[in-house]
Order: structure tokens, then sequence, then C-alpha cells
């Protein structure tokens, strides 16, 4: 018993219900790309999908059936369109409605638009079962779509290998890499040995995924339709195996049609001196590599700076923590810093407190993107204290308490 179940033809090849015949015919190739039983050997699930879409594509692609698709929500190469016409103008079905096949039985259907379903269950199909019979034979499956790809699995042997569709170039995606560079790296300029993972253009048939030259489609003589009888009716359809072009190339065996492949690519970048931690360095055309011809995407390097144990890194300014002693804080003194270039003199101001923070003109990082221009460094202050540990420092210690008797959390406590 033959049933037709109401199927979701624009959802199958994602696509508007008002999709245009170009947008049809773009949708459905762009899927039997991904879904060919070439491209995906012995995957049933592919090859479900593939049916599907064949079938979608089927219908809408022909004016005809979509006219009676749309109408009815469902597609059989059994049904007279003008029966069709006049139930979608509410008309039911009336005398001389739906006419079949040769199925034997009957078919049933869920009404449309939530009307009440119908059953062809009533009708006598004889009426229409000699017009001609059905050139391609064989099926007894819910429409013409079977017999379409029987023919295509039938090929056997000869149908296998062979590409049919016709591809559009398609842009290369881009590629974002993160690299981690030390910090002196990043201050004095780097030149990074990379080897990027990518997809490159297929060498072996140049990024068309096709080799050899067009033949003419053994299916359709090069003529890109096919004729179907059933019943009373003759319909023409794009020619499966060549998608409708009429011409057929064999599908390269190293790419499997994609026209790209992955592989590495060693790649030399140059880090400017003084780049920074999070920059992206684009590289034109390094990405993946365009299918069909298209162009590559770009490469984006993000550049990752490594931590250093006494620097500190912020933009091109370079923060130092330096110890100073007590009477270095309370008398003054000239000491020496670390700087990214070696030792510094630096003056610490009498009375200066632990916290505070002094800076070193032009001793920080030079910049990347400014000629000539410099960073500071950022000298912070922490006060060390010295152990009290024999009695001659804890009697000066005393002294000097009683000589500075300021408490220094009476500004604290005023504001409290
Ligand atoms: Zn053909
Ligand atoms: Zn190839």
């Amino acid at each position: 018993m033959a049933t037709t179940q109401q199927k979701d033809y624009y959802g199958a090849l994602g696509i508007k219900k008002g999709a245009t015949a170009d947008e049809i015919r773009k949708a459905f190739r762009k899927l039997a790309r991904k879904y060919h039983p070439d491209v995906n050997p012995n995957d049933k699930k592919a090859e479900e999908k593939f049916k599907e879409i064949s079938e979608a594509n089927d219908v809408l692609s022909d004016p005809k059936k979509r006219k009676v698709y749309d109408q009815l929500g469902f597609y059989s190469d059994n049904i007279d369109p003008a029966a069709a016409e006049a139930y979608a103008r509410g008309g039911g079905f009336g005398a001389g409605g739906f006419g079949a096949g040769p199925y034997p039985g009957s078919s049933s259907q869920q009404g449309t638009g939530g009307g009440a379903g119908f059953d062809f269950g009533g009708f006598d199909f004889s009426d229409f079962a000699g017009g001609g019979g059905r050139q391609t034979g064989g099926s007894t499956g819910a429409g013409g779509f079977r017999d379409i790809f029987s023919s295509i699995f039938g090929a056997g042997a000869a149908g296998r290998g062979a590409g049919s569709m016709q591809h559009e170039p398609e842009p290369g995606t881009d590629l974002e890499y993160q690299v981690n560079i030390g910090f002196w790296d990043a201050i004095r300029g780097t030149v990074l040995r990379l080897n990027i993972a990518h997809l490159e253009t297929c060498a072996n048939c140049h990024g068309k995924g096709t080799i050899g030259t067009p033949q003419t489609c053994p299916q359709c003589h090069g003529s890109g339709q096919i004729s179907q009888t059933s019943g009373r009716m003759k319909f023409n359809t794009p020619c499966p195996r060549c998608g409708g072009s009429g011409k057929v190339q064999t599908t390269c065996p190293v790419c499997h049609g994609d026209g790209a492949v992955e592989g590495t690519a060693p790649l030399e970048v140059r880090v400017k001196a003084g780049t920074r931690d999070g920059q992206r360095i684009r590289i034109a055309n390094k990405g993946n590599a365009g299918l069909y011809g298209g162009p590559a995407g770009d490469l984006f390097i993000i550049i990752r700076i490594g931590e250093h144990p006494v620097f500190r890194r912020e933009g091109d300014d370079i923060y130092v923590t330096i110890p100073v002693s007590a009477p270095e804080a309370a008398l003054g003194a000239k000491i020496e810093v670390p700087t990214i270039d070696g030792r510094s003199q630096l003056r610490v101001p009498p009375g200066t407190q632990s916290g505070q923070k002094l800076r070193l003109r032009e001793k920080g990082v030079p910049s990347a993107t400014k000629e000539g221009v410099r960073g500071d460094e950022i000298v912070e202050v922490k006060i060390v204290v010295p152990e009290a540990r024999d009695l001659k420092v804890r009697e000066l210690w005393q002294e000097m308490q009683k000589l500075t008797p300021e408490d220094p959390r009476a500004e604290l406590w005023a504001k409290v």
C-alpha cells in the first residue's frame, strides 16, 4: 500500500517558501555536494539525506510540480494538476479529482492547512492506469523520485567516481592562531617560524574538485533533462546525474571533490620590537584555501607575551617594585634599579613612603608603532624595616620613637 506522506521540501533544502528557482538550484547543489553518495560511500544517513534533498529538488525545481506541492503540501506524479487547483480553491475533492498511477490499493494523506484528512480509498484509479505506463518502471514508491534515484545507484560501477555538480567559487575561511612569545622577544622583536595547519588548494585538481575534461552526461545525453511519463502526465526533470548541466566530470580522488586538502605550511612571521600582548598580526591569503578557485582566507596570529620575574609590562610602560630601606626612605638616597636596558640610577627623595611610585622617564619599551617613542619605567617603593636583632639597634629605634611621637593613624581616625 503506497502512502503519500506530507513532506517539508522547503525545509529539506533549507530555503524559504518563496524561494526563486535560482535559490532552489543553489541550495540543492550545495547540499548535494555534501551528501552525494560518491562523497559518502556506505554512509546510510548521507544516502537518506541525499534521497530527501533529491526528492525535494525534483518537485520544487519543476514549476508544475511545485505548484501542486504548494497547493496540497505534498506531491505525487499521479495527481492531476487541475484537481489540485480545484482543491486549493476550496472545491475539495469532487468528481474527477485525484488521478492515480499504477499503484495498487489506496493512498492516504493528511489534509493541508488543518483541514480534515482525506482518503484516496474511494476512488477508482484504474481509469488512469493505462495512460502510457511508466517509462522508467520498477518503482512502487510514492513518486517519480524513486525511479530517478534508482537510476543513479542502479548504474553501478559506471556511476561511481563521476562528479556531476557544478561548483561555484567559494572564498576560504580566515584562520586564527595564538602564539606565545617570550618577554624579551616581544621587546626586541623576533621572527617566528611556524607550521600552520590549514586547507590548501588540492594540487591534483588545482582546486577544481574534478579531473579530466567534461564528458557528455551518459544519462541525459547532454540535454540536462530527463523525461518521465506517469499516467497521463509527462514530466521533464533536471538530470540527477549531471545536475542539469549535461556534462559530467570525474571527481578528484585526492580531495574527493572539495578542491582543497588539509596540510601544513611553513611560515615566517616577523614580530616587531615593542609588540604588545594581544596584538593581532594579519597575514593576507594565508588562511584556508578557497574552494573551486575562490580566494584564500587570511591568517591572524595573536601574540601572547610571557611574564618576567621582575618586570611587569603594561603597554609600553614597565613596572617594577624596589625594596628601599627605612633610612634610605627617611633620609633620601641614590639607588640603582634594574631597567630593561640594564642598571639605572634612581633618586629616592627624603621622606619617601612605602607604595610611592617614582618614574624613570623613557626607560620603558620602545613603541612598535611610534618611531622614537618609549614608555617609562615606574618604580614602586617597598620600604623594608630591618630586624631589631641586637640591643643597640633596639635602643636606637626606641630613641627615634620618642623623637617622632606623631600617630601615623591620626589622619585615618579623623576620617572614620
Ligand atoms: Zn545528465
Ligand atoms: Zn583535488
